[in-house]
C-alpha cells in the first residue's frame, strides 16, 4: 500500500484521482484549500479509513510522509484563475517550490499537473512537446500560463540540481462529472445552458477549436506516467488528439440534450487561442500504448447525466 498526496484533490481532477487511488487500495491524503474545489466532490470518500481530508494552502509550507504527489492545486478555469491573478503565479509558483522541497526531503515521487495553456495562442499545430509556445506574459492568461511554465522550469531545476524524482504532464481540455456548474468551461457552460433552455454562449465566431479529453482517459495516462520508472520525467502531452470547433462542440450538446436552446454569439475574450490539439506521439511511446478510449459523444452523454443530476437536485 503506498500513501499518496493529492493536491487540489477535492476539484474536478483531483476528487476522480483520489477515488481511483483508493480503489486500486492506497491510503490517499487530499489536500485542498476549497477555492474552486468542493467537499461535495469527496464527502463519498470520507468513510473510508484510508482516505485524509487536509484543508490546506500549498502556498505554505508542508510536511508529511509519502510515497508519491500529484500536484493538482490551481485553480484552471479562465474566470477563475483570473479572478486573483497573483494568487493563481503564488498558487503555481509557491506550491510548485513547497511541494518540491517536500518531494526532496522524503524522496518521493512528484508530478505536476501543467497545462496545454504553456503552448499559448500556438503557432505549430498540433503541439508536441518540443515547441516552446506562444505566450503573452502580460495579458489576461499570463498568470496561469507563465505560472505554469515557471512551475515547469522549478520542477526541472529541483531535478537536475537536488535529483528530485519529478513527472510533468501537460493536459489538454478534460471535462467530465464533478466540473464545476459554474466555473465557466466550455463544456460544462454549454451542458449548463442547453439543459435550462438557456441561450448557449459563443465567445467569437465559434471557428477556435480544443481536443476534449474524458476525465477517465486522462486518469489513465495520469497513473501510467506516475508510475513509469525516474529517467522519465515529461513533460508529456495528455490530450484527445481529436479536434472539434466550438460551434461544433455547441451543436452537438444541443443535439444531445434535445434542447430549445438558440445560440448566441459573445466577444470572443483576449489572447484565446485559435487552435489547440496535443500531439500524444510521446505519450503513446512512454505510457504503454496509451491512448484515449472516451470518444466525445460518449463522454457528452455521461458528462450531461451528471449536470442534470445536479440541476435537479
Ligand atoms: P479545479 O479548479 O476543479 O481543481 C483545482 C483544485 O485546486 C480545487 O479543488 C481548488 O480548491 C484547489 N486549489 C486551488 N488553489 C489552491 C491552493 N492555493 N492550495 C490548495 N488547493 C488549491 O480544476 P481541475 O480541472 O481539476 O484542474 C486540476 C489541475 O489540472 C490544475 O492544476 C489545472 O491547472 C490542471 N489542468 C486542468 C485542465 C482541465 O482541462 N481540467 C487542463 C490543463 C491543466
Ligand atoms: N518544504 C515543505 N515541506 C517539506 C520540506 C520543505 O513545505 O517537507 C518547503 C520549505 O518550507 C521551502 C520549500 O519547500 O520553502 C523548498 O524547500 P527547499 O529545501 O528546496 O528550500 P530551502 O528550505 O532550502 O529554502
Ligand atoms: N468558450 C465559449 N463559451 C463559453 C466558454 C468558453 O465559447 O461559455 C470558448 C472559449 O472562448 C475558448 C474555448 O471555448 O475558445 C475553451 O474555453 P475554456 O474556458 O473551456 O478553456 P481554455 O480556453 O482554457 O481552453
Amino acid at each position: 500500500m503506498k500513501r499518496i498526496l493529492v493536491t487540489g484533490g477535492a476539484g474536478f481532477i483531483g476528487s476522480h484521482l483520489c477515488e481511483r487511488l483508493l480503489e486500486e487500495g492506497n491510503e490517499v491524503l487530499c489536500l485542498d484549500n476549497y477555492f474552486t474545489g468542493s467537499k461535495t466532490n469527496i464527502a463519498h470518500l470520507l468513510e473510508n479509513p484510508y482516505f485524509e481530508l487536509i484543508r490546506h494552502d500549498v502556498t505554505t509550507p508542508y510536511y508529511v510522509e509519502v510515497d508519491e504527489i500529484y500536484n493538482l492545486a490551481c485553480p484552471a478555469s479562465p474566470i477563475h484563475y483570473q479572478y486573483n491573478p497573483i494568487k493563481t503565479v503564488k498558487t503555481s509558483v509557491m506550491g510548485a517550490i513547497n511541494m518540491l522541497g517536500l518531494a526532496k526531503r522524503i524522496k518521493s515521487k512528484v508530478l505536476q499537473a501543467s497545462t496545454s495553456e504553456v503552448y499559448g495562442d500556438p503557432t505549430v499545430h498540433p503541439q508536441p512537446e518540443s515547441y516552446w509556445g506562444n505566450v503573452n506574459p502580460i495579458g489576461i492568461r499570463s498568470c496561469y500560463d507563465e505560472g505554469k511554465r515557471c512551475a515547469e522550469t522549478l520542477f526541472i531545476d529541483y531535478h537536475k540540481q537536488n535529483q528530485v524524482r519529478i513527472k510533468i504532464i501537460r493536459i489538454f481540455n478534460t471535462y467530465g462529472p464533478k466540473m464545476h456548474p459554474n466555473d465557466g468551461r466550455v463544456v460544462s457552460n454549454f451542458i449548463v445552458q442547453a439543459l435550462q433552455n438557456q441561450p448557449i454562449s459563443i465567445y467569437g465566431d465559434g471557428s477556435q477549436t480544443r481536443s476534449f479529453q474524458y476525465v477517465d482517459d486522462h486518469l489513465e495516462g495520469m497513473i501510467r506516467m506516475m508510475q513509469t520508472g525516474d529517467q522519465i520525467t515529461g513533460p508529456v502531452n495528455l490530450g484527445n488528439p481529436v479536434e472539434f470547433t466550438i460551434l461544433e462542440l455547441a451543436k452537438k450538446i444541443i443535439a444531445l440534450t434535445g434542447s430549445k436552446s438558440e445560440i448566441s454569439f459573445l466577444p470572443l475574450p483576449q489572447d484565446d487561442p485559435i487552435h489547440r490539439r496535443p500531439d500524444i506521439s510521446l505519450a503513446k511511446e512512454m505510457l504503454d500504448g496509451w491512448s484515449p478510449k472516451v470518444e466525445l459523444e460518449a463522454g457528452l452523454e455521461k458528462t450531461i447525466t451528471y449536470f442534470d443530476q445536479l440541476l435537479n437536485s
